[in-house]
């Protein structure tokens, strides 16, 4: 036998159900928002992920499908939906459009990580990007569209999480600082953490190892180099978020993932998945259309996990609400009573009635049994007198009520009775 590649999950037909709860959600959080759904290639050239991600993050460095592809090119599975979405905004003119460009996804994503619980090697993202507007407000409505999927899900006990890693400006006076900090004891921190001090300070504070986060707990915060512009943006950001009644803690260790944030960035983290706590994750990426070689267009986004809401949903027993039964079940005894079935079911499906019939052979007993098991809210069997007759007797399953219906009248009967 074959078995599924290690760090990727089937979604099997019975648990469907959930992933259309939140992928339903999803766009009904768009619906409100106003943002309009992209959709990019699952693969993309190698490049636009190292200039766009950054190639001093772990996920460039370590965690990408890449390969070459029969013509030589180097391409690569998306680890995220921000590059593919930051390139077709450029390739598109789209920055002479319509700004804000408001918009979402609903994409896999491929990461070479560990797999243990709620991580995987092929996860699926709900994300938002919004591009065009520098405005705090921009960022505040980034945040409260995911507090509000969030709260739609009915997931409890997540808590946002918010920093400011400023600008290019403060961030070099800043990384100057935390370098003179992390000096003395460069030698006990992970191989990783000395490359990122020469490369990429800021994200030594993003390391999940026990000696490096020792070692950054009493390091200097970038909150306190701040530049004015940036204060003054992180400021109304949370005056926003305070007049929109959203909770939230300032966090100086929140610095993503990802190279290409400024300014705001933002998670949302439970206690209710273990280590991998974080369901959605986001912020300000004003260099990132520039770095792809677009203009300068200011961007503002987040990425939610759905694997790890799903998981984050069941150990919490947050309930999903569970997908349409069968209305009408047709039952039949003998060849000709089970083609009256059959075509009674298509034109019950006609009129949007969700109808099963028979496929196994089985008796009518065996048929009710089943139709029973598939939750189906009507039965009707039919049989040499109905068909003499033109009618059945519709049994309604939740309470055994009977009700005699012409052939004729079925569909106007279930959906009276939907
Ligand atoms: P982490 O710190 O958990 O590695 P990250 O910073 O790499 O997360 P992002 O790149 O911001 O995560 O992705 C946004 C969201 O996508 C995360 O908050 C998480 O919910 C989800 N996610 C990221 N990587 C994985 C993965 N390997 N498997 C499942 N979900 C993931
Ligand atoms: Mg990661």
């Amino acid at each position: 036998m074959i078995n599924i590649p290690k760090g990727t999950k089937d979604v099997l037909p019975q648990d469907a159900y959930k992933w259309h709860f939140i992928e339903d959600t999803a766009a009904e959080v768009a619906r409100v928002y106003n943002l309009k759904e992209i959709r990019t290639p699952v693969f993309e050239h190698t490049e636009l992920f190292q200039r766009g991600v950054g190639d001093t993050t772990d996920i460039v460095n370590k965690e990408m499908y890449t390969f070459n592809d029969k013509g030589g090119r180097s391409i690569t599975l998306k680890p995220e939906g921000t590059a593919g979405a930051a390139r077709a905004f450029i390739e598109n003119g789209m920055s002479s459009g319509v700004l804000p460009a408001k918009m979402f996804y609903i994409t896999p994503a491929f990461r070479y990580e560990r797999p243990q619980a709620g991580r995987l090697r092929e996860f699926h993202q709900f994300g938002i990007e919004v591009y065009g507007s520098e405005k705090p407000d921009a960022d505040a409505e980034v945040i409260f569209a995911a507090s509000s999927f969030l709260q739609k899900l009915g997931v409890k006990d997540v808590k946002l999480k918010i920093n400011s890693i400023g600008c290019k400006t403060c961030r070099a006076r800043y990384n100057q600082a935390l370098k003179e900090y992390l000096a003395p004891n460069l030698d006990k921190m992970c191989p990783v953490c000395r490359d990122r001090y020469g490369k990429n300070p800021l994200r030594i504070l993003d390391c999940k190892e026990e000696d490096c986060k020792k070692i950054t707990a009493q390091a200097p915060r970038i909150t306190d180099y701040l530049c004015d512009e940036c204060a003054e943006h992180f400021n109304a950001v949370q005056a926003y978020l305070k007049a929109g009644g959203l909770e939230f803690t300032v966090d100086p260790d929140i610095v993503r993932g990802l190279d290409y944030y400024t300014k705001t960035v933002f998670e949302f983290v439970s206690g209710g998945i273990g280590a991998q706590g974080t369901v959605c994750g986001g912020g300000r990426y004003d260099g990132l259309i520039e770095e792809l070689g677009g203009s300068h267009i200011p961007a503002v986004g987040f990425a939610a996990g759905i694997e790890r809401l799903i998981l984050l949903m069941e150990n919490t027993a947050v309930p999903f609400p569970e997908e349409g039964k069968p209305d009408i079940y047709f039952a039949g005894m003998d060849d000709e009573s089970r083609r009256v079935a059959f075509s009674l079911a298509l034109k019950a499906r006609e009129q949007g009635i969700a109808a099963e019939t028979d496929h196994m052979g089985r008796s009518v007993k065996a048929q009710f049994k089943y139709a029973d098991k598939i939750g189906a809210k009507y039965v009707a069997a039919i049989g040499g007198n109905e068909l003499e007759e033109g009618a059945v007797n519709i049994k309604r399953m939740a309470d055994g009520q009977v009700q005699k219906v012409n052939f004729a009248d079925i569909n106007a009967y279930v959906l009276n009775g939907k």
